[in-house]
């Protein structure tokens, strides 16, 4: 299972450990942070699961150019 470390809704990274909630959609685990989160999560999730993963992109692609 893929398992990203950053709350998809305000971004701070957090561990399995640290995290209040998580959830698991087609087989990838996301964690968050707090309630509020946890609710804005749940309503949106379709959107927050998106941004998440162009910011993951976009990392991805500043690393490789650094190289
Ligand atoms: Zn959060």
């Amino acid at each position: 299972m893929k398992r990203f470390h950053h709350d998809p809704v305000c971004g701070v990274r957090l561990t399995k450990g640290k995290a209040y909630y998580f959830e698991v959609v087609d087989d990838e685990e996301y964690l968050l942070c707090c309630p509020e989160c946890q609710t804005k999560f749940i309503d949106k999730k379709r959107f927050y699961i998106k941004e998440l993963k162009r910011k993951y992109e976009k990392n991805k692609n500043i690393t490789k150019n650094r190289i």
